[in-house]
């Protein structure tokens, strides 16, 4: 099990996206809950996600969850200019950090702000140059100003992140903000996720193994399945508000759907018997087992309409089927190097990446 710990509702960015900090009213901005109440639910060997919010906003919180379950593992998903108060003792309980920054530069500020990308970079090395051990992973939000060739090889051959993922902004973004949405998927996402696997693939080849997370992500499910959806929301990861309500995904905090109930009342065997919620096209879809609908909360809002639903598909099926089509050669440059195809599947344990991008 998976549980993502809400620490404030409140952020220190306010990234064109999401429009930074909740309104205290939906996501109170304290932690409101006696911390006691999560036994109920977390279990020894569970992984525990910080999340807000900006999280590192809440550092006391943090390390009272951290001393409360010290067999668990940690994960943060942080914006990342905070990481310089990690004392070195929590630094070193986190297995995960992922670090939000999407790409180059230019792409970084134009959502996230001037200045932003620097900053960003400085504190993620300052973390490696104190020795953490963990894994660092940056995390990339995708627009039609994004190449995906040039921003995920640019975030690798900084030579700090282990891994790279990303997340199409279809849905979080009104879809005008799109010039040409059509034009953009096939002319410059699918031409650019082309390219990226090939250099994947050749660098396989030659015995090097690039953290691209949807390659690998996909390729673990294509080989051995997983949950439905590939996060696990609402079947093997809940999420836990700063006013106590467990919900499926972190993005849903008022959506009815996602209520799974509150902490004092909700138990772990309550949780432990859910289902996957698989409505149509996804349900006669034969690509499900490995698209796993491909994010329960756009599956489920369609805030775009059919045209959304659509545009999901055809970038999901293009990326799977870039791995399936592809599988023997991918098969045959393992074998070539000294890698093992367990070192190529990934992730190891649920640390919050979005598989399907
Ligand atoms: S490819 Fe489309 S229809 Fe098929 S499972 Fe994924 S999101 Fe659903
Ligand atoms: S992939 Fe979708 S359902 Fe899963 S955590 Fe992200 S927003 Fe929620």
């Amino acid at each position: 099990m998976q549980f993502i710990l809400y620490t404030t509702g409140r952020c220190n960015l306010s990234c064109k996206y999401c429009g930074g900090s909740f309104d205290p009213s939906i996501v109170p901005w304290r932690v409101e809950y006696r911390i006691g109440l999560l036994d109920d639910l977390i279990k020894s060997g569970d992984v525990v996600a910080f999340y807000g919010g900006e999280p590192l906003l809440n550092i006391a919180f943090m390390k009272d969850v951290v001393e409360r379950f010290p067999d668990a593992r940690f994960v943060v998903q942080t914006n990342g200019l905070l990481l310089d108060r990690l004392s070195p003792r929590l630094l070193d309980s986190l297995s995960t950090i992922l670090i939000s920054i999407d790409g180059r530069e230019a792409v970084t500020d134009m959502y996230r702000g001037k200045g932003v990308y620097r900053k960003v970079l400085n504190s993620v090395s300052a973390v490696r140059a104190k020795g953490f051990e963990g894994e660092l992973v940056a995390r990339m939000t995708l627009t039609c100003h994004s190449d995906v060739f040039s921003d995920v090889m640019h975030l690798l051959d900084i030579g700090i992140f282990d891994s790279v993922h990303w997340q199409l902004s279809f849905v979080w973004v009104p879809i005008e903000s799109w010039p040409d949405l059509w034009q953009w998927i096939r002319e410059s996402y699918m031409t650019g996720l082309r390219r990226l696997f090939g250099e994947w693939l050749a660098r396989l080849e030659r015995g090097e193994l690039l953290g691209i997370v949807p390659f690998r992500g996909i390729l673990k499910r294509v080989l051995r399945g997983g949950p439905i959806p590939p996060c696990g929301s609402g079947i093997e990861s809940f999420t836990i508000l700063t006013d106590g309500r467990v919900v499926s995904c972190p993005i849903a905090v008022s959506e009815r759907w996602a209520f799974v109930g509150r902490l004092g009342n909700v138990s772990r065997s309550d949780i432990e018997k859910r289902k996957p919620i698989v409505e149509e096209p996804c349900k006669s879809c034969e690509r499900l087992r490995t698209c796993g609908t491909r994010c329960l909360y756009t599956h489920l809002e369609r805030l775009w309409g059919i045209e959304g639903v659509e545009a999901v598909c055809e970038c999901s099926k293009f990326i799977i089927d870039l791995i399936e089509n592809n599988l023997e050669r991918i098969m045959s440059a393992t074998s070539r190097s000294r890698l093992r195809l367990e070192d190529l599947l990934y992730p190891e344990y649920n640390n919050t990446v979005e598989i399907m991008p």
